[in-house]
């Protein structure tokens, strides 16, 4: 099977013909799974919502494709709203989340080589971060295990532990440093959500020594947390820069890099460009998806769901000490960290036709469609207890 694919993935053996919801019916015919893993936090409405399937058949009846050589009136539609519903005032398009952050590290040293530091050059990173596979992206987040292999190290990039305040002050003070980036909850690295104060503090040094502040709300951003974007939550943390993709396109490959006016003043004509960034057919997707996601009632709808869903896992967590040991998030981004091995729960789970994805620190992660019924909640926690009651280590309840 795969044999003419490159064997990059450890991909489970299933496939599935048609999805509805949060359920996708697999290609033997056998009964639906319930899909909590949501093509890795995207499909923030689900298989084939019918609002996006009208959205794209439309926009493929008329145009799917010019390139940036000429006007996409979608894209400015996109961006309108988009720049109204955060700190941003401009936007680039890209189609996944890696170009994104690609984009937001040229945005950042452009700004300092526009105003005379070139030498500003140094991206602050996180440990646990993740900011996709390209070279940047990459060396942003230092992960050795995904940087084996690949060459040297990218000159320009370093990792601070979380948390760790007085060694990220003393970074953000390097007159080196161009921009910090961090996910405000991050996603693989196991649901792992940054602490308010620390976000603040960030944000304060970064203003004061005018060094660049990116957000990569790649997973958390799009109603994931029941917010619009994850650091909406708190006051006085906006960033510069952010990296959105995902839920985005809902299911459509749309990613785009927002920021200031001030942040992407360095970015001229021909400073960047992509040949499918911004299509008519994503744009028309992605603006169809806004449209539900940015509802205030979807965005209360995540709350109160997320709600639900974390008391019940919390209640898992004391019935199955063996097999939970913590519960943690934000919203519908929601990491279980496991006393066992994560991807034996992943398989014990999937046994039970509930489909989640494994994260950082041992954790799996459920990121179900934001439009989750509660009875569709439910349905996932019965299913979970089933797969920890399945669990070899599992004392019965
Ligand atoms: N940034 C974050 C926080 C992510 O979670 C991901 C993907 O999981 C990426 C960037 C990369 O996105 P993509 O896989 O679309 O390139």
């Amino acid at each position: 099977m795969n044999s003419s694919l490159m064997s990059v993935y450890a991909r489970a053996p299933l496939a599935f013909e048609r999805g509805d919801g949060v359920w996708l019916h697999p290609s033997d015919g056998g009964p639906p799974y319930l899909d909590c893993v949501a093509g890795v936090a995207s499909n923030a409405l689900g298989h084939c919502h019918p609002v996006l399937v009208e959205a794209l058949a439309a926009q493929a009846r008329k145009l799917w494709h010019v390139s940036n050589m000429f006007e996409v009136p979608e894209q400015n539609a996109l961006a309108a709203r988009l720049t109204g519903a955060c700190f941003a005032d401009t936007v680039f398009f890209t189609n996944s989340g890696t170009e994104a952050v690609e984009c937001a590290i040229k945005v950042a040293r452009r700004y300092h080589a526009a105003k005379g530091a070139p030498e500003r050059q140094t991206v602050i990173g996180f440990s646990g971060a993740f900011h996709g596979r390209t070279y940047g992206a990459l060396n942003a987040a230092g992960n050795a295990a995904h940087l084996e292999g690949f060459g040297e190290r990218m000159p320009g990039f370093v990792q601070l532990a979380i948390d760790n305040w007085q060694e990220a002050a003393k970074a953000i003070a390097d007159p080196r440093t161009a921009a910090v980036m961090i996910e405000p909850v991050q996603g693989e690295g196991g649901a792992r959500v940054m602490l308010e104060p620390f976000l603040r503090k960030l944000r304060q040094a970064c203003s004061l020594r005018g060094v660049l502040l990116i957000h990569d709300e790649v997973q958390s951003g799009m109603g994931r947390t029941g917010k619009l974007f994850a650091h909406q939550w708190h006051e006085d943390v906006a960033p510069d820069i952010m990296a959105v993709a995902k839920a985005l396109g809902s299911g459509f490959p749309v990613g785009a890099c927002l920021a200031t006016h001030a942040a992407a003043s360095g970015m001229a004509s021909g400073s960047h460009g992509s040949t499918f960034g911004g299509n008519p057919l994503g744009m028309a997707v992605a603006i169809a998806a806004f449209d539900e996601i940015a509802n205030p009632e979807t965005m209360a709808h995540v709350s109160a769901v997320a709600a639900e869903l974390r008391e019940g896992l919390k209640e898992l967590a004391q019935a199955y000490p063996e097999v939970i040991a913590e519960i943690r998030g934000k919203g519908l981004l929601i990491g279980v960290r496991m006393v066992p091995e994560n991807r034996a729960f992943i398989a014990a789970a999937r046994a039970q036709r509930l489909l989640v994805a494994a994260g950082g620190d041992n954790c799996i992660r459920l990121l179900p469609p934001l439009t989750l019924t509660f009875a569709e909640a439910d349905a996932v926690l019965e299913r979970m207890e089933r797969a920890c009651r399945a669990m070899p280590t599992a004392a019965a309840a």
